[in-house]
């Protein structure tokens, strides 16, 4: 297994203006590619850190990956650290200097006289291009010998192992473009050496806990190795083979993913990039449905998720934010019996929306969301929180109660609130096809 870490390098970092979601890529990235990461480290523009931290990463981390500091003004020195604690020069590439050239050229710009700082590297570094930007990064391979050389020592169990050094400027886009097109390759053929081969199965309904307790077998096997990930209100188990070549890698992940969702039933809705809407829309569109639905507590959020996806007007008819108590009246039809005597936020609430917005879509299928979002707002008797869903098909209504804990705040309630009505909406039409067969 290899090493690998992190640096983010950007005083926006630290002053808390930009989210570092590179570091986030990475880790996530280097974990596909079976590559153990063992530290994030965020630091600021500043030449004596920024040198500091690359030589303890180089002495304890066989792959260090910088993002950021690569652009051309004076506070963007990743580079010239790189040079410096290697001992090396900076060398201008003249063929790199006419391509960040011709990339002004093109736009009728011409090139302002600090950009040509990002033509140089250090010397014995190779190329790695960035197609979308100025900024082309290094991957640098640099051998023990090397890393004595320049005077850093190395952690005992690595004394042995080449490093390398990989930068990437900070824009996100550039950054996972380069990762794709140059890095994957690199790492796979040059530091990996083997195949690797990985599918997410993804789960809804049961707690990260619940799922590592179910799949406890599986969680310790070596290759394929099944680890588990929470995060977004759903779960995720990886599946990762490694073998050397890619139809081997597949061969051993294919039935350990066909068992898992063997065991799952339903608690799996989807692999890789499935997410519960797609899922929601191709059971739609295979069983030639329409979908209305009326919300209040999401705010059109679960309307949102619904036409995320590529295609939905084939299902979606109409989608109503019904906020106040006349709009769930005048729009939906909702009685003033039942919000005089249930109120807003009520399982006839939800039940009344739901049929209200099939009617008056004439869709198949109606949704109803209302609850109590907060963080006003919420009683002893109906906190913030709880929220009614409904589900209105043909003869059947499903009604569900969810009391979601006040601290989650108004966001993740609302997100999990779509999460659930998406979810409803899955298991019933699934229902659904395992009743016709
Ligand atoms: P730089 O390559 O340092 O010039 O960074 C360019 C821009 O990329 C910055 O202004 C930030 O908006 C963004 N950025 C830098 N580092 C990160 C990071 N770790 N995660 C996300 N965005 C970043
Ligand atoms: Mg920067």
């Amino acid at each position: 297994m290899s090493i690998a870490e992190v640096l983010a390098v950007g005083t926006e970092l630290l002053l808390g203006q930009v989210l570092d979601t590179n570091s986030q890529f990475l880790s996530d990235e280097l974990a596909r590619l079976g590559i153990d990461c063992y530290y994030h480290t965020t630091v600021g523009d500043n030449k004596r850190r920024v040198g500091n931290l690359l030589k303890t990463a180089l002495s304890r981390s066989e792959i260090v990956i910088t993002s950021g500091g690569l652009g051309p003004t004076p506070d963007d020195l990743t580079m010239e650290c790189i040079a410096e604690v290697m001992g090396a020069e900076m060398v201008m590439d003249e063929k790199i200097l006419e391509v960040i050239r011709s990339f002004f050229s093109e736009r009728g710009i011409v090139m302002p006289e600090n950009n040509e700082k990002q033509a140089l590297r250090p010397s014995g570094a190779d190329l790695l291009p960035n197609p979308t930007g100025t900024a082309p990064g290094i991957i640098w391979t640099i051998t023990p010998e090397r890393l004595k050389e320049a005077g850093i020592e190395s952690v005992p169990e690595l004394k042995s192992k080449n490093r390398y050094i990989m930068t990437f400027p900070g824009v996100p886009s550039e950054l996972k473009n380069m990762w794709a097109t140059t890095v994957v390759d690199f790492l796979q053929s040059k530091i990996v050496g083997a195949a690797i081969f990985s599918v997410e199965l993804k789960h809804f309904g049961i707690g990260e806990s619940a799922l590592a307790e179910k799949y406890a077998d599986l969680l310790a096997g070596r290759n394929p190795t099944v680890a588990p990930y929470a995060g977004n209100g759903e779960c995720r188990l990886r599946v990762t083979g490694k073998s050397d070549d890619m139809a081997n890698a597949r061969e051993m992940v294919a039935p350990l993913v066909a068992a898992i969702q063997e065991r799952s039933g339903n608690y799996c809705y989807g692999l890789d990039n499935s997410t519960l809407e797609s899922v929601v829309g191709d059971l739609l569109k295979s069983q030639g449905l329409m979908i209305s639905s009326a919300e209040s507590c999401t705010g059109g959020l679960l309307s949102k998720r619904l036409t995320d996806v590529a295609g939905s007007s084939e299902y979606i008819s109409l989608n109503v934010v019904t906020y106040s108590n006349q709009a769930k009246q005048s729009v939906l039809g909702v009685s003033e019996k039942i919000l005089n005597e249930f109120g807003a936020v009520s399982p006839e609430c939800a039940e009344a929306m739901a049929r209200g917005v099939r009617k008056i879509s004439g869709a198949d299928i109606g949704i109803g969301i209302t609850g109590v979002a907060g963080p006003s707002g919420g009683t002893e008797e109906k906190p913030v929180g709880l929220v009614y869903l409904g589900l209105a098909m043909g003869d059947t209504y499903v009604g569900k109660k969810l009391s979601l804990p006040a601290r989650l705040g108004r966001t993740e309630i609302r997100h999990r609130t779509a999460n659930e009505a998406l979810n409803m909406v899955r298991l019933q039409l699934l229902e659904r096809v395992n009743v016709n067969v």
